[in-house]
């Protein structure tokens, strides 16, 4: 498995292949041509897709700024190697000096022909929890030492900066009001639950409305689904008091779930629905909340397969292509749903029949089984009954 550093990722909005990944590769054009005056950028497949529901332009357009922008559209058409493939070109003086195809292949990643196969070195010995629990019984261990063991350098400050971001995008999305852009007409909601007392929902819906408006968050595991754990852990740290480097823990034992996942399955709603974004995210929370409400390993385990197994089969059908219906509500269903699961767990004895990794193994292949209009195309479920499918 990789680093952890990869899961969690600080960046803008609503999507980390569709906002994170082009804006990366925008700014790294953008200076590398220094002298260029224009820049056009054609983004081609499902970037053209539902690139404007999911603010691609824009992201693109920041990173460029004040240099002059031209987008393109090209939802049908993929050019080679990768469906979320953009080309840039730099124009000086009438003349174009720089051209670059790249393509955003997930989690804000972006890769060109040159670097496309390669990958990052595997760190973790195990690539299972089962043979993690071993690991950690054997070693009279917790989950969160075992993470520490094996990250790099570098692992814990990254942490630190997360829980701190976590935060910043709670306070803003809870003190601001207002409807989110896109067209739907959405109202933001987390400040009136915020002013009801109703703080697990207010936290999450105010991480879910602040990606949705294209503001700051953190990957946990995806966008779309970057309210669940935040709001857990900031529930539980006013609620019990728990302190900074306690939440820390916490966020590296809910990223060894995450990392699991995205190993032995994937958090990618394009690949296997919604299951793979807020199911992974309410295991990721659930872990957390039952490390910091005492549990141990096994009890750690129990509560994160609790958080997917009820999340089976759930499909991605966003209104328009925007991520705000079902998104924004599901993240805090999700957050309730995740300290529940937790709850549960230490309440138990805590046998169970099913495992965390049969759940994944479970959760990846019914994801496959999905049929495409349910995997982030914005084409059939919520999106079709509505009558507003993808927008471009
Ligand atoms: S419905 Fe789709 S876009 Fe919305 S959070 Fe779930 S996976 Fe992401």
């Amino acid at each position: 498995m990789l680093s952890i550093n990869s899961l969690y990722k600080i960046g803008c909005g609503p999507s980390s292949s569709h906002t994170m990944g082009p804006k990366n590769a925008a700014r790294i054009f953008a200076e590398r041509n220094p002298n260029a005056d224009l820049f056009r950028v054609a983004l081609y497949g499902s970037l053209a897709a539902t690139g404007r529901g999911h603010l691609t332009d824009k992201a693109i357009i920041s990173a460029i700024s004040p240099r002059e922008v031209e987008i393109t559209w090209h939802p049908g058409q993929v050019i080679p190697l990768h469906p979320n493939g953009m080309e840039f070109s730099a124009v000086e003086k009438n003349i174009v000096t720089d051209t670059w195809q790249v393509y955003s292949i997930g989690g804000g990643e972006i890769r060109d022909k040159d670097s496309f196969n390669k990958k990052e070195e595997d760190i973790y010995p195990h690539s299972k929890l089962h043979d993690i629990l071993e690991q950690v019984r054997h070693g009279r261990i917790s989950l969160w030492e075992y993470v520490k063991q094996n990250e790099p350098e570098g692992t814990w400050e990254h942490l630190n900066n997360v829980w701190a971001a976590m935060q910043t995008t709670i306070y803003k999305g809870i003190s601001t009001e207002g409807i989110l852009p896109g067209g739907l007409g959405v109202e933001r909601k987390a400040s009136s639950f915020f002013t009801k007392n109703d703080f697990i929902f207010a936290f999450a819906l105010a991480c879910a409305e602040e990606n949705a408006s294209g503001g700051q968050v953190v990957t946990a595991p995806t966008c779309g689904s970057c309210g669940v754990l935040p709001a857990v852990l900031l529930f539980l740290q006013r609620n019990n008091g728990f302190k900074d480097e306690d939440i820390v823990k916490a966020l590296a034992t809910a990223g060894l779930i995450g990392n699991l996942v995205r190993t032995n399955a994937s958090i990618s709603g394009a690949e296997v629905g919604c299951q793979g974004e807020i199911g992974t995210a309410t295991s990721m929370a659930a872990a957390a909340a039952a490390q910091l409400l005492g549990g141990s390993p096994d009890k750690i385990e129990y509560a994160a397969e609790i958080g997917m197994e009820h999340q089976l089969g759930l499909t991605c059908d966003p209104v328009a292509g925007l991520v705000q219906i079902p998104c924004i509500e599901r993240n805090a269903l999700a957050a309730t749903r995740a300290l529940d699961s937790a709850v549960f767990a230490l309440a138990s004895e805590g046998s169970h029949r099913i495992s965390f990794d049969l759940v994944v193994r479970t959760m990846y292949h019914t994801g496959l089984d999905l049929g495409r209009g349910y995997r982030e195309t914005a084409e059939e479920g919520l999106a079709k009954e509505t009558g507003m499918t993808r927008q471009q």
